[in-house]
C-alpha cells in the first residue's frame, strides 16, 4: 500500500509538469495549478493567461512525498 502525502514547498520552483501555488497579481488570490505550461484561470476573478506573463506570479509547489514507516 503506497501512502503518499502532498506538500507545498515555497523555497523553489519545480518542475513545468508538478502542480503549482499561482498568486494572481490581479485580485491576489493564491491557487493551484496543475500544469506550467498551459493557460491557467484564475479561480476568483477568472483571469485568464499562462503562468509566464506577468498575470501570475507562481509562489511555491506541490510535492508528492512518501511517508516513511517507523522501523518497529
Ligand atoms: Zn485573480
Amino acid at each position: 500500500m503506497t501512502d503518499a502525502t502532498e506538500v507545498i514547498r515555497f523555497d523553489c520552483v519545480g518542475d513545468t509538469h508538478e502542480p503549482h501555488i499561482v498568486k494572481c497579481n490581479n485580485c491576489n488570490k493564491e491557487f493551484r495549478a496543475e500544469k506550467m505550461d498551459q493557460h491557467v484561470t484564475c479561480s476568483s476573478c477568472r483571469q485568464k493567461d499562462t503562468l509566464s506573463s506577468k498575470d501570475f506570479e507562481v509562489v511555491g509547489v506541490v510535492r508528492k512525498v512518501k511517508k516513511e514507516l517507523t522501523p518497529h
